[in-house]
């Protein structure tokens, strides 16, 4: 294999694998280096299979909960075996295509662990196989992140698990206990709560999506419990043990400070995520890192060394394989000549319960803590015909915009609110005003009419409810 190239990416994941084939676009001779699975997290062990779960079990759950089907509905079973082989073909798929895609580029791919020296080289440890040193112009590293652990909670692979465990069980616990409400843990409790766990989740701070907005959290937080979620809040945990193939967790509420203790067959650990930047730099190299391990970067995303460009999972913020995949077309834009900082003000987030919450820009929370004079709107799905239409009608649209009606933020909870937020993040990043929003026309009946009539109650205009 060649010694020399232009571009060499560590890590294949959303980050590095869509970096390398803008590289290759943008003329680079690119090499790709992953220890593991072309995809990474996201396809692998994440993004994909989770929203192939809770597709599967969420038609089980509707068909269950239908009113008007008739027929013996409780023989009906969810092949939880079938499910788990399908999804794995799904994933394999993806992957597959993804390879010949990055192949057709001329993106050359070594498997391997990768690790920076210094000099722009890149040393690979290929299985079994001696170590390769390369030579780069320009170096991206997307090695990504793993779940993070609890000192008095160690993932097991078998009584406690993660969310790459989780994905994965074999049979379906009759108790599980998921710790930290975010967006994993909402999901992966939402799958096992629809085929019959009893799931209770345990966060520590005072709300589900901690860092949402509040108001569209509270009522998700609410829905989540209707649905027969057990959630819980401010529950701090103190220790945990197995007995009998059983996790015991103990702890207190910060609330009522009274002790608590939870039992379950299966406790799935989603406390976060941390880097996986140990062993990826020689220490001669300096690579620049924070005190919990996130690599530092520039708004260019260079890290403090020349040359070398870090993105993804591994650089922190908001941990979403879109952000990595965009800082990965920045990264590398910038590696080859170009000068972009990378923007985050509309950088948007899905979780995808029942309904789906999704969210971009700021909350009011964040934008009352700035000192702005904000106005917003929020419009029930109550009053949304395609809402009734699906019987679903427990969601809401909820607009922020700044003083001058600049649209700053946005949360939904609805049915496909992942997709139909795309016009919301469009309006943000182009940065319109709520009346450039609400003055196009909409498909009737759709839920993206709860937009526009998001936009017209900013300024007290909306048709179908109240302005009151
Ligand atoms: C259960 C779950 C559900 C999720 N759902 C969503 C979702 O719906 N939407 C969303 O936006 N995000 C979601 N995420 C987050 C998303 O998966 C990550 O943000 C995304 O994968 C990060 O991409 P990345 O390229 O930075 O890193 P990764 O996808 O983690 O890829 C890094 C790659 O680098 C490889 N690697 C690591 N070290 C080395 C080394 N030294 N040498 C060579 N290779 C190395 C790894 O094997 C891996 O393949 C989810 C995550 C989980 C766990």
């Amino acid at each position: 294999m060649d010694k020399k190239w232009d571009l060499i990416i560590i890590g294949g994941g959303p980050g590095g694998y869509v970096a390398a084939i803008r590289g290759a676009q943008l003329k680079q001779k690119v090499l790709l280096v992953e220890n593991h699975k072309i995809g990474g997290t996201c396809m692998n062990y994440g993004c994909i299979p989770a929203k192939y779960l809770l597709h599967q079990t969420k038609i089980y759950k509707d068909l269950k909960a239908n009113k008007n089907l008739e027929g013996p509905l409780k023989d009906i079973k969810c092949n939880w075996k079938r499910v788990q082989e399908e999804k794995s073909r799904a994933v394999e798929r993806l992957v597959k295509g993804l390879e010949f895609l990055l192949q057709k580029n001329g993106v050359k791919i070594i498997n391997g662990m990768g690790l920076i020296k210094g000099n722009n080289q890149v040393s690979v440890m290929p299985d079994g196989e001696d170590e390769q040193v390369f030579d780069a112009e320009k170096i991206i590293l997307a090695t990504g992140s793993r779940p993070a652990e609890l000192p008095f909670l160690r993932p097991n692979g078998k009584e406690i698990v993660t969310s790459r465990e989780a994905l994965e069980l074999e049979d379906i616990p009759r108790r599980m206990i998921v710790i930290g409400a975010g967006a994993i843990g909402l999901e992966m409790g939402t799958i096992y709560q629809r085929l019959g766990s009893e799931v209770s989740i345990l966060e520590i701070l005072p709300t589900v999506l901690p860092g949402s907005d509040k108001e569209t959290v509270k009522r998700l937080e609410r829905i989540l419990k209707a649905q027969g979620l057990h959630v819980y809040t401010q529950m701090k945990i103190e220790s945990s043990q197995i007995k009998d193939g059983k996790v015991f967790v103990k702890g207190t509420s910060l609330e009522s400070q009274s002790p608590f203790e939870f039992e379950a067959e299966k406790v799935l650990l989603a406390v976060g995520r941390s880097p996986n930047s140990e062993g990826l730099s020689v220490k001669e190299s300096g690579l620049s890192m924070d005190d919990n391990r996130w690599v530092r970067v520039n708004p260019q995303l260079e890290t403090n060394i020349p040359g070398t460009y870090a993105i993804g999972d591994l650089i922190g913020g908001k941990l979403l394989a879109h952000k990595a995949s965009h800082e990965g077309l920045v990264a590398v834009e910038n590696a080859t000549g170009e000068n972009k900082e990378m923007c985050y003000k509309a950088l948007p987030m899905a979780v995808y319960t029942d309904p789906e919450f999704s969210s971009v820009g700021l909350t009011e929370e964040e934008a009352t803590e700035k000192g702005m004079r904000i106005q917003t709107g929020l419009f029930p799905l109550q009053a949304n015909g395609r809402a009734l239409t699906l019987g679903r009608q427990e969601g809401m649209v909820k607009i922020i915009a700044d003083e001058c009606d600049l649209v700053i933020g946005a949360h939904v909870l609805a049915p496909n609110a992942s997709e139909f937020i795309s016009e919301i993040i469009l309006a943000m990043s182009k940065g319109l005003k709520v009346q450039e929003m609400s003055s196009s026309i909409h498909i009737h009946p759709t839920l993206s009419e709860a937009v526009m009539e998001a936009a017209l109650k900013v300024k007290n205009e909306a048709i179908h409810i109240l302005n009151v």
